[in-house]
């Protein structure tokens, strides 16, 4: 079937396209958490000392002793083989984007033939997947070739339900044979131990007592388009490139914006409540859905868990989106602009941190002294994020990030922090001296009945900054859709325990001068926001004056792409904060500007050469063909006496033309190899190839709207995004 025989077809047939039906939708309580071996199950099946023991480990990381890991690996398998489980698999996350898995079954045979079911402490906490094709930078090769997954006990273990059984998912780190981190669980877990000891000291100096670990949390919001399957099988690009390579503009696009929180179509809301269906099962609490600012586009935000949960069910609501939306009939785009011109997705990471006897340590509170401590933590954000913006910059770079940060919808890629006027303003009085003076000698009052009632105003949310305090905790909305949120949660709690650190070592030094406490956080904080005020924005982040002042007067930086950002990996200053922390040694966080850098290259050649396959074998011959119909009538014409218009043949003859060159350009620019770093070939990826394959596009665009509509090869812009 000829390309574009079979999308005249899919129009055809997508007009008749009805709902899927599902299972008629189950009561909450019925099903949530149902396929999770969580605490609760633990204690139904555990002897009371083994709970105990396992429930320690839980709750704080510390390892389990064999005998334990026997008797809770023989629970586990009982529940999941009641459940229908033949097969259990340690489930882990590579340097990529992607979930790893590998499948064993718990079936062994015994000396005498029989099949038995086995599955030891000992397999449960470590597994040996081999993996050796994962990118892992050079660690592998400066040490043995093989990785390790173990047994995160902090995350659950859960069931996964395919057409042909069902697999118990055990959540594991994955390291290579010497330790190093292979993956995105460990560096969390370990900025997450930074942290909270850095926490540890400054509240102890704030004169807590009791003191529980300290724990990051994350809830992040999820964008994404769907896009029906049958236009999305007739368009290579977007099944191999996850975005569209080509398009011209849609008469309408997002203009009347008439779907954001509008009524869901009716396919994609029985999309969504299987979906969910599907995330209560596995514990994940989803909390709002609705349509997103562009057609086609839709948003889901499960309510916020411990950050190493939240990573781990992130990962797992990326994949669950993809197969949900094939059984439904769609496409599930995840990447950041999969339409240009149109608005692109991303995920904003909410991220706080807190314990059970503090509470939340970026909720202002109600009393003068949970003030002070919000104050040192807000400031501490602050202080990290002018600090290491640019490394927060390269933790969301990806080449597909790369077309949605600037893009005048999402933020800048200038990092700077936005805290709303009333919050900014406490900060600005600290900096002025105006919040100094003690009053009537009583307790200080700061100034602080500011925020003492702070609320959450939603008109108050400046949309346009990258990285947004909304009340509660801080919203990094630079990330991108596809991008796992471990980068980012690593990032800011490592950034997070060395302002922390700084805090710490400052206050106690006023406080050894036998400053007041009271007075003595606030010199602190005078220094902190003297020296890191300037990352504190609240205007329009799009407008070009902020470019200019951002980077003139305020010394900021802006890092437009991944080839520009992933550099910063190898600064002195990242190796020092990772390494001091203890969370990425310098040989680990080498491997990571290897690994990224490697990914950012391979996929713009991947999609270079797409373009070149698309523009070649499907464009120019609907182009040409066109053409010769064109011609031919032109000359009927003629031969008629009728002085034909050859304007269109000549457009179309123009760009096709054109469109060959270009692609001509980019094939001989494909072949070039001799690159002395690879940060220079990141930078002939980001510039010369896009830039070639931009100007194949604009002359395939141009060719769009003037070839025959039955005649084109690929589904259009206002086909793809309106769903029926
Ligand atoms: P909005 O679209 O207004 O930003 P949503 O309700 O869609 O808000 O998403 C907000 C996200 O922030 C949810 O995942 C929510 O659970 C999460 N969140 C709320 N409070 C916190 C907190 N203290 N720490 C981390 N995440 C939080
Ligand atoms: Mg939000």
């Amino acid at each position: 079937m000829s390309g574009n025989k079979s999308r005249v077809q899919a129009i055809y047939e997508i007009t008749n396209r009805k709902p899927m039906t599902v299972n008629s939708p189950q009561s909450l309580d019925k099903i949530w958490a149902c396929d999770v071996f969580n605490i609760a199950k633990m204690e139904d099946a555990l002897s009371k000392n083994a709970f105990k023991a396992v429930k320690k480990t839980v709750q704080t990381g510390t390892p389990l002793d064999k005998a334990t890991a026997d008797i809770v690996a023989a629970a586990m398998k009982e529940w999941a083989i009641s459940k229908g489980v033949k097969f259990f698999s340690h489930i882990f996350y590579p340097m990529t984007n992607v979930t790893a898995e590998k499948h064993d079954g718990f079936i062994i045979t015994n000396s005498d033939g029989r099949a038995i079911t086995e599955f030891t402490g000992s397999l449960l906490i470590k597994g040996e997947p081999d993996g050796s094709s994962f990118p892992n930078g050079s660690i592998r090769m400066t040490n043995a070739a093989r990785g390790y997954t173990a047994w995160d006990p902090t995350s659950p273990a859960y069931i996964m339900h395919t057409d042909n059984g069902a697999t118990l998912m055990i959540p594991s780190v994955f390291m290579s044979w010497t330790g190093e981190a292979l993956d995105k669980k460990i560096p969390l877990l370990r900025s997450n131990d930074a942290m909270n000891k850095a926490a540890q000291k400054v509240l102890s100096l704030m004169g807590e007592t009791k003191i529980a670990p300290l724990n990051s949390s994350c809830g992040a919001e999820q964008e994404y388009f769907l896009v029906d399957a049958n236009f999305a099988n007739a368009r290579p690009d977007l099944l191999l490139a996850g975005r569209t390579l080509f398009g011209a503009a849609p008469a309408k696009g997002q203009e009347f914006d008439d779907h954001y929180f509008g009524a869901i179509p009716e396919r994609v809301q029985v999309f969504m409540q299987d979906f969910e269906d599907k995330l209560y099962r596995l514990g994940i609490p989803a909390k709002t859905h609705h349509n997103e600012v562009a057609p086609g586009q839709f948003e889901i935000a499960p309510y916020f868990e411990a950050a190493n949960v939240a990573s781990d069910h992130q990962q797992l609501l990326m994949a669950l989106l993809k197969s949900t939306a094939k059984a439904h009939g769609f496409l599930c785009l995840l990447h950041e602009k999969p339409f240009a011109g149109i608005n692109g997705s991303g995920k904003h990471v909410n991220w706080s941190v807190g314990n059970s006897t503090q509470g939340n340590l970026l909720d202002p509170g109600s009393t003068p002294h949970d003030n002070l401590n919000f104050l040192l933590f807000c400031g501490a954000v602050i202080r990290g994020v002018h600090q290491f913006g640019p490394l927060l910059r390269a933790a969301i770079a990806s080449s597909g990030n790369d077309h949605r940060l600037c893009a005048n919808e999402a933020p800048p890629a200038i990092l700077s922090v936005y805290l709303g006027d009333q919050l900014e303003k406490v900060f600005m009085d600290i900096k002025e001296g105006n919040l100094t003076k003690s009053q009537e000698g009583g307790v200080m009052d700061l100034g602080l009945s500011q925020i003492l009632n702070f609320k959450r105003d939603p008109g108050d949310r400046n949309r346009t900054s990258p990285f947004a305090f909304t009340g509660n905790r801080f919203e990094f909305r630079a990330v991108g859709s596809a991008q796992s949120v471990s980068g980012p949660l690593i990032t800011m709690n490592t950034m997070l325990a060395d302002s922390l650190e700084w805090i710490a070592a400052k206050l106690g030094a006023e406080l050894d001068k036998g400053v007041d406490q009271a007075e003595a956080v606030i010199n602190v904080l005078k220094e902190l926001i003297n020296e890191h005020g300037n990352v504190v924005f609240g205007g329009d982040g799009y407008s070009s004056d902020w470019h200019l002042m951002a980077i003139e007067e305020r010394g900021l930086k802006n890092i437009p792409t991944t080839a520009d950002a992933l550099p910063v990996l190898r600064d002195e200053s990242v190796k020092a904060l990772f390494k001091n922390t203890g969370v990425l040694s310098p040989v680990e966080l080498e491997s990571r500007y290897e690994v990224y850098s490697e990914q950012y290259i391979l996929s713009i050649e991947v999609e270079a050469k797409l373009v070149i396959d698309i523009a070649k074998t499907k464009i120019y011959p609907a182009a040409i063909n066109y053409f010769s119909n064109l011609a031919e009538a032109c000359s009927k014409m003629t031969e008629m006496n009728v002085e034909p218009d050859n304007s269109i043949t000549k457009t179309i003859a123009d760009e096709a033309t054109a469109m060959i060159s270009a692609v001509k350009k980019l094939s001989e620019a494909m072949k070039k190899h001799d690159f002395s770093s690879t940060d220079e070939h990141m930078q002939y990826c980001a510039n010369d190839i896009r830039g070639l394959m931009d100007e194949v596009r604009s002359h395939a665009d141009a060719l769009e709207v003037e070839v025959a509509d039955e005649q084109w090869p690929l589904a259009k812009y206002h086909e793809m995004l309106f769903i029926k």
